[in-house]
């Protein structure tokens, strides 16, 4: 381990793009699937390391879906969230937005009541033993269409549970215009969620521009394609609109070539403030130290340049100003700790 990942690895964190099901890592896997012996993943952790291993995205997509099929239950939702904590914890991440689309688990069955009490439950365990905060952001599957967002917007406005503070849209982009969902957003902003949804990922700017006007944006999810549009840019840059940035994902779904060519150092010389992010870390083989460690490289930082990311991380989350303070502390005690030696 050189000193840079040694540094990442113990510099306490907060990721702010990482999705539930997408979290499940192959030890977590293991578990749902010993609960559910029918199904046809591994049981095995050595196997699951290979049935894991990303080949392409139609293959993410299979082993995702096959994830998706083993939460079948509200045990297995909550078995799922905090364990997802528990991998947090190891990594010092200390405070996550988890992206939740409760309609692929209301849609097979699980009634919307038991997976609000499931995440929720998991979430004041995390907090008590492991030190993890977490706080939801339930997102609209929009392959799934106005029907997703209609119950996803009733569940989240209905049920109002407590850890719950934003509200986002995710699948493919292409074929998936964003003003559609606009009444939705509306309706969740105005009861007090955040709006962050994914845009600008694998369509161009002009969808960005959308999320900003139609859904109301706070955050953008990857928002790659920015760095197409200098206007956009000014204005994300202006209005301090962050990007939720995720390296590693962006390579593993194409979005963007190569790590090379990966934009993130021109949207930091263009002064938009970027988070960075893991996204479905076990699924694309990565975790968030390792984006820190990829965004360091690619932004040229050291030691202090990568607690800057930290704490930017933090800034633009929707934790609560007595917590971003503490958070703030341990980074900036935690830094200078390491700078003396
Ligand atoms: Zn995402």
């Amino acid at each position: 381990m050189t000193d840079l990942s040694a540094f990442i690895a113990g510099l306490p964190k907060a990721e702010l793009h990482v999705h539930h099901v997408g979290s499940a890592s192959p030890r977590i896997v293991a578990e749902l699937a010993a609960r559910h012996p029918d199904s046809p993943v591994p049981t095995d952790p050595e196997a699951l390391a290979d049935y894991f291993a990303f080949r392409d995205f139609a293959h993410f997509i299979e082993v995702y879906l096959s994830v998706v099929d083993l939460i079948r239950d509200a045990e297995d939702v909550r078995l799922l969230t905090y364990e997802v904590a528990r991998d947090m914890a190891r990594q010092n991440i200390r405070y996550a937005e988890l992206t939740v689309t409760p309609y692929s688990s209301t849609r097979r069955g699980i009634p919307d009541g038991a997976f609000v009490e499931a995440i929720e439950d998991a979430r004041k365990a995390a907090e008590a033993e492991l030190g993890v905060v977490l706080r939801w952001c339930f997102d609209i599957p929009g392959e799934a269409g106005l029907e997703s967002a209609e119950e996803t917007t009733r569940i989240a406005l209905g049920l109002q549970p407590e850890g719950l503070v934003s509200f986002g849209l995710g699948g493919p982009e292409i074929g998936v215009p964003r003003p559609q969902f606009k009444p939705y957003f509306d309706r969740a902003v105005a009861a007090g969620l955040h709006s962050v949804p994914h845009a600008g990922e694998t369509t161009g700017p002009q969808t960005i521009w959308d999320a900003l006007t139609e859904l109301r944006a706070e955050r953008i999810g990857h928002g790659t394609s920015c760095v197409r549009d200098p206007e956009l840019l000014a204005h994300l840059a202006e209005h301090r609109i962050p990007l939720e940035v995720c390296p590693t994902s962006n390579i593993a779904t194409r979005a963007v070539a190569s790590l090379e060519e990966h934009p993130i150092a021109e949207m930091v010389a263009a002064g938009v403030l970027v988070t960075v992010n893991s996204d479905d870390p076990p699924m694309f083989g990565t975790d968030l130290n390792s984006e820190y460690a990829v965004a360091a490289r690619l932004l040229g930082l050291d030691a202090a340049g990568v607690a800057a990311l930290a704490r930017n991380a933090v800034e633009v989350s929707f934790l609560d100003a007595a917590g971003k303070a503490a958070l703030i502390r341990e980074i900036d005690t935690y830094t200078a700790a390491h700078a003396g030696g």
